[in-house]
């Protein structure tokens, strides 16, 4: 085919384009190259938006599914998994029904539990599992309006930097806040004065949680005022609020116990709740008696509570997820040939290393590091180990050096 000087797509000629690219078997102007570009840039976010089509699984395979990452915890995960299903059967049933109908509300998700029990993960892995953008945001940066801080609507932006700036996948997506219970205001009663760090950020949060049209800003924070926002619809993200609720025990036992009292008479029954965890009988009122103002806890409808961490989960934690600590070492070690193994005795010993030291499951992770630390740092240079085995005299030792005084101090 013999070759003109104009545009094989458009037919423009070389004097009305700012550039001709010369092809084997013809031309193409930078004005197809910019309308190809578009093409291309709509053809991947189409299928990355199909990519990230929600799963809808039923809650027993949400909780087997959360069961491969997230060690004990049951009562949390039926909660999500029956919680989660709900929201998506909503989701589902509002596209179909359009207006008419029964109106099925959010069930956005309140975890009480101590720090590092596995809030964080939970909400993740659910995200995992269902395939949607997920966003961690922490309720103690978030401010009032006006105030300096972060506003609320920022808590979107990253949601929305998560969905690859989709924003219909970002309207599906699940929102994890943490610390929501730092943002408790003081006393019971409702102050009169502004109440910068409590009562105001809750209202702030309300708009998010109860679904409504949101402007957000693309860039996030109040640096680039030049940007335009984007609205991004919240009636179907998934709200999953977590926090320790430091003495909400004490709110739980005293309501336990007052209804004990009216029951039996004047004997208060403090026992029968010995050695259990109180977080299993908490109730919105005590969450409200905490200081979360009733309309934030309107929208916060499922209730559920995380144990705190025995020996025997934290053993678990470290080898059992599919993504296990030991796993991850022996995966590392692998990369050099290597064979990892540790013994029970070695992890029975750092789980009670952690226990002992109020570490939490995140203190497994810093113990174990430190741990290999010398190891992964002489493996490098000595290619001819082929094997490393961490039993209990290989850690007490390192837990005795000097170097990691510092954890046992803390
Ligand atoms: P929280 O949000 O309750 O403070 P996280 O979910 O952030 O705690 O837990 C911190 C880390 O500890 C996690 O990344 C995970 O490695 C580990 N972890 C905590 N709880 C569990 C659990 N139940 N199962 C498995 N790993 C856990």
């Amino acid at each position: 085919m013999p070759k003109n000087d104009y545009c094989s797509f458009c037919w423009r000629n070389k004097d009305e384009v700012s550039l001709l690219i010369e092809g084997k078997e013809g031309y193409i102007c930078d004005i197809c190259v910019k309308e190809a570009h578009k093409i291309v840039a709509a053809e991947h976010t189409r299928v990355s938006s199909k990519k990230l089509e929600p799963k809808l699984y039923t809650p027993r395979k949400i909780k087997e599914f959360l069961d491969e990452y997230v060690i004990g915890q049951d009562e949390a995960k039926k909660v999500i998994a029956v919680a989660v299903y709900n929201h998506f059967k909503r989701i589902n049933h509002e596209l179909k029904k359009g207006d008419a109908g029964v109106e099925i509300s959010k069930s956005n998700i309140l975890l009480i539990g101590e720090t590092g029990t596995g809030k964080t993960l939970l909400a993740q892995t659910i995200a995992r599992v269902l395939n949607v953008p997920f966003c961690i945001a922490d309720a103690t940066v978030i401010t009032e309006a006006g105030y300096v801080g972060e506003d609320v609507e920022t808590i979107l932006t990253r949601l929305l930097q998560a969905a690859n700036y989709d924003v219909q996948a970002a309207e599906r997506g699940i929102v994890y806040i943490d610390e929501i219970d730092k943002i408790a205001r003081k006393s019971a009663n409702p102050s009169i004065t502004r109440d910068v760090s409590g009562e105001g950020v809750q209202q702030a949060m309300l708009k998010l949680l109860e679904g409504s049209v949101v402007n957000v800003p693309p860039q996030g924070g109040r640096k680039h005022p030049e940007q335009s926002m984007v609205a991004i619809n919240t009636k179907n993200i998934l709200f999953i609020c977590g926090g320790a609720f430091d003495g909400l025990e004490d709110i739980i036992l005293r309501r336990l116990n007052t209804a004990a009292i009216g029951y039996k008479t004047g004997e208060a029954k403090v026992d029968q709740y010995k050695g259990q965890n109180p977080f299993k009988y908490a109730m919105h009122q005590d969450i409200k008696k905490f200081g979360l103002i009733p309309e934030l806890l309107g929208r916060l409808p499922v209730l559920s509570f995380l144990n705190p961490l025995d020996k025997d989960s934290l053993v678990s934690i470290m080898t059992k997820p599919k993504n296990a600590l030991v796993k991850q070492y022996q995966a590392l070690l692998q990369m050099e040939g290597v064979k990892l193994s540790v013994t029970d005795e070695a992890v029975e010993f750092l789980a009670n290393q952690t226990l002992d030291l109020k570490l939490g499951a995140r203190g497994l992770r810093s113990l174990f590091e430190a741990v290999m630390t010398d190891t992964m740092f002489e493996l490098p240079d000595n290619k001819d180990i082929k094997s490393v085995k961490v039993d209990l005299d290989f850690v007490t030792k390192i837990l005795d050096s000097e170097r990691i005084k510092h954890l046992r101090a803390a």
